[in-house]
């Protein structure tokens, strides 16, 4: 790569600026069409701030990788700039496992086998958490889960459930909570613990510690071989129903109000509107059904383990974080609105939003890559306080599901994922077809996201890991 590229670039477009932080090469490769949505974007009355991440891609209304920034006193919120899938994010487990533990192929089978008797992906799969009242996840996220379901089972040694979370309890205006109808609560109810379709995913990675920053990975409890769990999932479809009611009460807000852009499908509404007011409380019950969906998902996962690798195998949390969502956060004197559309939170070490067990070290940001390339663990910089801390959310999107199904072949995937060898990366799904459209060419390269964000001084790589086994969605 050439040294003396360039890895941030401020884009002077008619509604204001945006920054890219992304290599030359990526920032080319994303089109115009990105440049045209992100001035819509800009258009929104009041925006302080708007970047993109260098896996930026175009979205519905915004592109995926967008950070948008507003005051709290006189903001906008935009189902758009959140995502429709409120709460996705990243979740890491550490075991107590090396990856010569599972070099046999039929026991990493075993293993994917015991996940998924766990843990249905298909959309319509009840999962396995009847006792669990809906209600109690969407007004407190995991301090609403059953103490059986919150144990420091997962910790033998200390309590990571409760404490190693980007959040563990959005409060919000719990009578919102009444506006979804009836037989959305049962949908959600039947949903918890379920994986969903699409790029969703339940994987099973060895780690490898990057030297530089040894010193953090050993704080962080993460050793060269160790077998880790990293999960990949959102607010099911509460975050849809939730996206579905506001959007038509958002749409009124904004023709009464006069307000708009060319691309009728970006929606937004003033923080201080009852549209505004309705879908931010919403959103966040839908952010405590993602973060307890997927505490509940980790804790079948360490129960697969248990039952495939004996009852010695543990589980504890590294971290869960989000990619869509929009929160109040305190980067200046005055409280602001950070909207995250594919983009990751990444703190330094010494940063006051961190966690009190990651505020020596910054906490883990989770950058996963695709089903048969490498995911990271990053740590965030100093200097990433010039875009509030966002950094990439994983490689991104190079081509659509169509596209991939006709650039690869089964074949080629096979091969990709090492099928029918001694280090194949074992696959839920028997018929690869279904799974083509998500194959590592899907996605833009890891390695080159990942360096666009470690040279514009966002983050720096504590460790990188490399796929054993995954439940695919
Ligand atoms: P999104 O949240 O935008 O749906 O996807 C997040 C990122 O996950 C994608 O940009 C891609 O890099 C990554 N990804 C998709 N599928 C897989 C997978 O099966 N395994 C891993 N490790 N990463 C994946
Ligand atoms: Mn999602
Ligand atoms: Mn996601």
């Amino acid at each position: 790569m050439n040294n003396n590229a360039n890895y941030y670039r401020r884009i002077d477009l008619p509604a204001g600026d945006l920054h890219v932080f992304a290599h030359d090469d990526l920032f080319h490769a994303m089109g115009a069409k990105v440049l045209e949505m992100a001035n819509n974007n800009l258009q929104i009355p009041n925006i302080r701030y708007m970047s993109y991440t260098p896996d930026a891609h175009v979205g519905v209304g915004t592109c995926i990788g967008t950070t948008a920034v507003w005051g709290m006193a006189d903001g906008f919120v935009s189902p758009s700039i959140v995502g429709s899938d409120i709460g996705c994010g990243m979740r890491m487990h550490l075991t107590n496992l090396q990856a010569e533990d599972l070099q046999d192929v039929k026991l990493r089978r075993k293993l994917v086998k015991a996940i998924e008797k766990r843990i249905p992906v298909e959309n319509h799969a009840r999962g396995y958490f009847s006792d669990i009242r809906l209600e109690n996840v969407l007004r407190k996220g995991l301090h609403g889960l059953p103490g059986k379901y919150v144990p420091d089972s997962y910790t033998p040694r200390k309590a990571t459930s409760l404490t190693h979370v980007e959040c563990s309890r959005f409060r919000f205006d719990e009578d919102e909570l009444d506006r979804i109808p009836e037989p959305m609560w049962h949908r959600s109810h039947r949903q918890l613990g379920t994986l969903g379709n699409g790029n969703h995913f339940i994987e099973i990675q060895a780690l490898s510690v990057n030297e530089e920053n040894r010193g953090i990975a050993e704080q962080w409890g993460l050793r060269d071989g160790q077998v880790v769990v990293m999960i990949h999932s959102g607010s099911r479809s509460w975050g849809g129903s939730v996206n579905q009611h506001c959007s038509s009460q958002v749409a009124k807000t904004m023709s009464k109000m006069g307000l708009g852009t060319a691309d009728p499908k970006l929606a937004y509404a003033p923080l201080d509107s009852e549209a505004g007011r309705a879908y931010t409380n919403l959103m966040y019950s839908a952010l405590n059904y993602a973060v307890a969906n997927r505490h509940l998902m980790a804790f079948a996962v360490r129960d697969a383990f248990k039952e495939t690798l004996g009852s010695q195998a543990e589980m504890s949390t590294l971290y869960d974080l989000m990619h869509n969502y929009a929160c109040e956060e305190a980067h200046s004197e005055e409280p602001l609105l950070i909207h995250r559309k594919g983009t990751t939170r990444a703190l330094p070490a010494g940063h006051a939003g961190n966690p009190a067990p990651y505020l020596d070290t910054g906490h883990p940001a989770l950058i996963p890559g695709s089903m048969g390339t490498a995911s990271y663990l990053m740590v965030g910089a100093p200097e990433g306080a010039r875009n509030y801390h966002s950094i990439c959310h994983g490689a991104g999107r190079i081509r659509s599901r169509n596209a991939t199904k006709q650039l690869v072949t089964v074949d080629e995937f096979a091969s990709s994922m090492r099928i029918g060898q001694e280090d194949e990366i074992v696959l839920n799904h028997r018929a690869l077809e279904s799974l083509v459209d998500e194959s590592p060419q899907a996605y833009k390269d890891v390695d080159q996201i990942i360096d666009s964000v470690v040279q514009a001084r966002l983050a720096s790589v504590v460790a990188k890991c490399r796929p054993l086994a995954a439940v695919k969605g």
